[in-house]
């Protein structure tokens, strides 16, 4: 496009609550044939809430929540936030968090009051050792309806699983029917596991997911895409998100999301609502055909 028609389609999209921070960002718009977003705080609010508290024989849910809850205290996943925010309106009183540590992609590592926690997923109790077998069912029952299940191992025994539940946004759904009908192969990614990952993506109509992708392997699912000939945009709002929002031939953070991912992408969605993608490809096949 000329300059001129690039920065009209740029002021245009400002007004839209699309930030466009520079100006191959419309060409790219135009030409895309795939897109990736991300499932939590993309697809999702990113707000999650917490459940249940389901405990394994032997445990009681007042013995388990302030050991997790002063575990989580040290994480900044939005799970954690949502274990420490329901530990909290429980007027619980957290013991004193030891030591922590994040195993990204899997939970947590903590040492509280004395007792090792680790909190994750079934890859998580497989590094602590801890059988998650006595759980495993309602952990599923939690993953089928779009819930996040997370273990709990204390002193290495299964001791429960805590369940969060993330809304997905309102306008998700529409953004992502018109996607597919500008024929963009829609896909959603995530760290989360695949019955969630799948519940999730039926309820906003997405057909391709990627699940248990490691942080680090985030940038290497766009690649996959891109071998195959695809012109990918890839839409994440977290700091797992920067390296895959960096290789995709466009990145869109939503505004609300970390720093780094903003600073990766070549435009920011200043409310989050999905639709504004939808708006950046109209506009770019507009402005593109206005100089011709
Ligand atoms: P996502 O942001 O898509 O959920 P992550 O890679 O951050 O992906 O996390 C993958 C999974 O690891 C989560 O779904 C959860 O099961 C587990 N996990 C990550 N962080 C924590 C945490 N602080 N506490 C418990 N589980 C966690
Ligand atoms: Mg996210």
């Amino acid at each position: 496009a000329t300059p001129t028609a690039v920065m009209v389609g740029t002021g245009r999209a400002a007004e839209l609550g699309i930030l466009i921070s520079n100006g191959e960002a419309l060409e790219q718009a135009r030409r895309l044939t795939a897109i990736v977003l991300d499932k939590t705080g993309t697809i999702t609010q990113g707000k999650p809430a917490l459940t249940a508290v389901i405990t394994a024989d032997g445990w009681t849910e007042a013995e388990v929540l302030p050991l997790v809850a002063a575990a989580e205290s040290g994480s900044e996943h939005p799970v954690a936030q949502a274990i420490v925010t329901h530990a909290q309106d429980g007027g619980l009183t957290l013991p004193v968090l030891d030591a922590f540590e994040a195993i990204p992609g899997h939970g947590i590592d903590a040492r509280v009051a004395g007792r090792h926690v680790q909190v994750g997923n079934a890859a998580m109790m497989l590094r602590a050792g801890a059988d998650v077998t006595p759980l495993e069912t309602v952990a599923q029952e939690a993953a089928s309806r779009g819930e996040t299940p997370m273990y709990v191992a204390i002193g290495g025994d299964l001791a429960a699983v805590v369940a969060v539940a993330d809304i997905v946004k309102a306008e998700s759904a529409e953004a992502i029917a018109q996607l597919e009908a500008l024929g963009l192969e829609v896909w959603m990614i995530t760290g989360d596991n695949a019955a969630t990952a799948q519940a999730v993506a039926a309820q906003v109509g997405i057909t391709h997911v990627m699940a248990d992708v490691l942080p680090a392997d985030k940038a290497a699912a766009v690649v996959r895409l891109q071998e195959q000939g695809h012109v990918v945009a890839m839409a994440g709002d977290g700091v797992n998100d920067a390296g895959a929002l960096a290789q995709a031939d466009l990145g869109i953070a939503i505004g609300t999301g970390a720093d780094v991912a903003i600073a990766a992408s070549d435009i920011t969605l200043v409310g989050g609502d999905l639709r504004g993608i939808v708006s950046a490809i109209a506009l770019s096949r507009r402005t593109v055909t206005t100089m011709k």
